[in-house]
Order: structure tokens, then sequence, then C-alpha cells
């Protein structure tokens, strides 16, 4: 495991019996994964492959972040490419079919100062011997007025689902990462116009993603600028004010929704502090995505990965699950 300053200390996670045999305590699980975006369902189907005695938790309905992607076309074996909720569907049947159990539940803390873990669920607590943290990351905020006040009423992180009240309206959209251009460009599907507004004088989004944004006539772009209120009357957004920050001009831009796409947080609520973070608050893992906690394992966008992706997603929930079972077969 790290230590503090990140060097492995040792750590024995076992008990010795009396003929000196070492033997985990009998504990609910082998492997508790919790989250069910596309790292914990591919964690889930090779655990369950393997005939671990493995649960999946999730707070919501299976999907995380991929449940709320319009259109997926860089995941391989779908070459005309297919929707993200149908990528979810997919996903979970064929964990299903190897008798994945998938519980709706939300999970409060974690105690991990023991070999066996425990799992604390509320009304109740479950014991493992490892476990996957697969709980992704959640579109992070602007911070600034009117963001929550109208969120909901005209301020939205997700296109898919709210891209269509926009029909022949005009919106905004924030950010210049890939989530920010591609969602612009699926919103003009609907809105007739849409304002990207990107703090800087070049896109973070990769080259494809540009070149169709710039070829798409219902884009204006809206450089070095940044929105400091998102403004309106009762329930409707009807502005966004902006403001130039090499000039300093401030101007309202007239729009009637407001799409935030600035990057996203780990949810790592829930961990202790003995699960070593990045300064971004991602989970730190070795090759095996093991983390500081030995048989605490973390897989997809929640990690220090370097590409948050469904397919780098589902390759560290099979990296995990495998890695976890290594690890009890150790015990034995
Ligand atoms: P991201 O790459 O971190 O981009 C965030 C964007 O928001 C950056 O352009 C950043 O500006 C801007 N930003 C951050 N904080 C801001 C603030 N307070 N005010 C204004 N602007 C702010 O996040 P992402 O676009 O969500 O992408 C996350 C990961 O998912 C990436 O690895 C991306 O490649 C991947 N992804 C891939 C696809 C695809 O392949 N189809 C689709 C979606 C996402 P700066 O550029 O100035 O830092």
């Amino acid at each position: 495991m790290f230590s503090g300053d990140g060097a492995r200390v040792q750590v024995c996670p076992l008990n010795i019996n009396s003929e000196g045999i070492n033997k985990m305590e009998k504990t609910d699980y082998d492997l508790v994964i919790i989250g069910g975006g596309p790292a914990g369902l591919a964690a889930g189907l090779y655990a369950a492959r393997a005939r671990l005695k493995v649960i999946l938790i999730e707070k919501l309905m299976p999907g995380g972040q991929l449940a709320l992607t319009d259109w997926i076309e860089n995941y391989p074996g779908f070459p005309e490419g297919l929707s993200g909720p149908d990528l979810v569907v997919q996903m979970t049947e064929q964990a299903k079919r190897f008798d994945l159990p998938i519980e709706s539940k939300e999970v409060k803390s974690l105690d991990l100062s023991q070999p066996v873990k425990k799992i604390d669920l509320g009304d109740r607590s479950m014991t493992t011997k490892t476990i996957i943290i697969a709980t992704g990351a959640s579109p992070r905020k602007l911070g600034v007025p009117g963001e929550d006040l109208f969120y909901g009423k005209g301020v939205s992180f997700c296109g898919t689902c709210d891209g269509p009240f926009y029909r022949d309206l005009e919106v905004a959209a924030v950010g210049g990462g890939d989530t920010a251009v591609q969602e612009s460009i699926y919103l003009t599907k609907f809105a007739k116009k849409v304002y990207l507004i990107h703090r800087r004088d070049e896109l973070r989004a990769t080259k494809i993603l540009q070149e169709r944004a710039s070829a798409n006539d219902r884009i204006e772009m809206v450089w070095d600028s940044v929105v400091t209120s998102i403004n309106g009357a009762l329930t409707n957004v009807g502005s966004v004010t902006v403001k130039n920050v090499k000039t300093g001009e401030t101007r309202d831009l007239k729009v009637d929704g407001c799409f935030v796409w600035v990057g996203t947080t780990p949810n790592t609520g829930f961990l202790p502090d003995s699960v070593k973070r990045n300064d971004w608050g991602f989970v730190v893992t070795d090759q095996k995505r093991e983390t500081s906690v030995p048989g605490v394992f973390a897989a997809g966008d929640v990690r220090n990965t370097p590409l948050r992706q469904v397919v780098t997603a589902v390759g560290d929930g099979a990296i995990a699950a495998v890695e976890a079972e290594h690890y009890i077969e150790n015990m034995a």
C-alpha cells in the first residue's frame, strides 16, 4: 500500500490460524462494487464470471454519466455508434446474464481500518474482502449567481435530457473540452443558435470535434469569456452575462437556457482519508487499480486516469475485478 508520501508500506491483511495458515474472517461478500457505470458494470461482469460472491451497489440506476450521453461513436464494436442509454442497457443485461446482483442503495461510509472491510448502507452494513470504487465523477459547476436558482429551469448539465426543450430557441453553452463541444453540436439539432462560451481563445476539445463545431453555422464561439451571472425572471432563464477576460467588457446574451460543461468532480464523499487522492481529488491507484488500502481498488472516472472514456472505464473495471480475485486467492 502507499504511505502518506506515496511510498508502499506493508500491511498484513490476514489473520493467522492455529496451523499457521493465513485465513480471513468470514465475510458477506468476496467483492462489493460501488457504482454502476461502465467501470462498475464491467467489473461486475468479470467478477460474476469468475464466480466471486459479488454485489454491485448503485445509488440510482445503472449507467452513470453514460446514461446521460446522447451518442457514443468511439466505443469499439458499434460501427454506427449507439446511444448512451442503449449501451447501458446492453452492459447491464450482459452482467445480469452471469447473475450479478445489483442493489439500489447509497453507500454512506466505509470502514477500511481492518482487513475485513465494512460498508455502511444507512439501515444496515455489509462486510467484504475487497471493494471496487467505481462511483465516477459529477459535473462541475460555475459557481455564479443564478446557476443554482435556475437549475432545472433553464440551467442544465445534460444536453440529452434537456436539449429537446430548446427547439428553435437560442442557448448558451459553457466550456471548451470534448463535452462542451460535442454537446453543443448535439444542441444544434434543436436550438437555432448555440453561443459556445470559452474562457480562452483555443478549445481544449479534440480536433475532429473542433472542425465539426466550426463547420456548424448554428454555433457562435464566444472566445476569452466567462459567464458572470445567469439571469431571468421567476422560472425562466432570459440571458447570461458574459465578461471578456482580455478587455474586461461585459455584455448580456439573450438566451433561453444555459448548459454548463466545465469538467467533472470525483464522487468520493463517502471515502475515508486512508484512500489516497491526488490534488484534484481523484483516487490514486497503481497499475493493478489498487488504492492505498490493500484490497480496495478503483476503476473509471473516479480514478487518476489520463483518459475518461467508456472504453477506459470498462478496461479499468476488468483489471480491478481480476486483481481483486488475485487478492482473494492470495489469502487462501
Ligand atoms: P475537460 O476536458 O476537463 O474540459 C473542461 C473545460 O471547461 C475546459 O475547456 C476548461 O477550460 C473549462 N472550464 C473549467 N472550469 C471552468 C470555469 N470555472 N469556467 C469556465 N470554463 C471552465 O472536461 P470534459 O469536456 O467534461 O471532458 C472530460 C473528459 O471526458 C475528457 O478526457 C474528455 O476527452 C472526455 N470526453 C470525451 C468525449 C468523446 O470522446 N466523445 C466526450 C465527452 C468527454 P480550459 O480549457 O481553459 O481549462
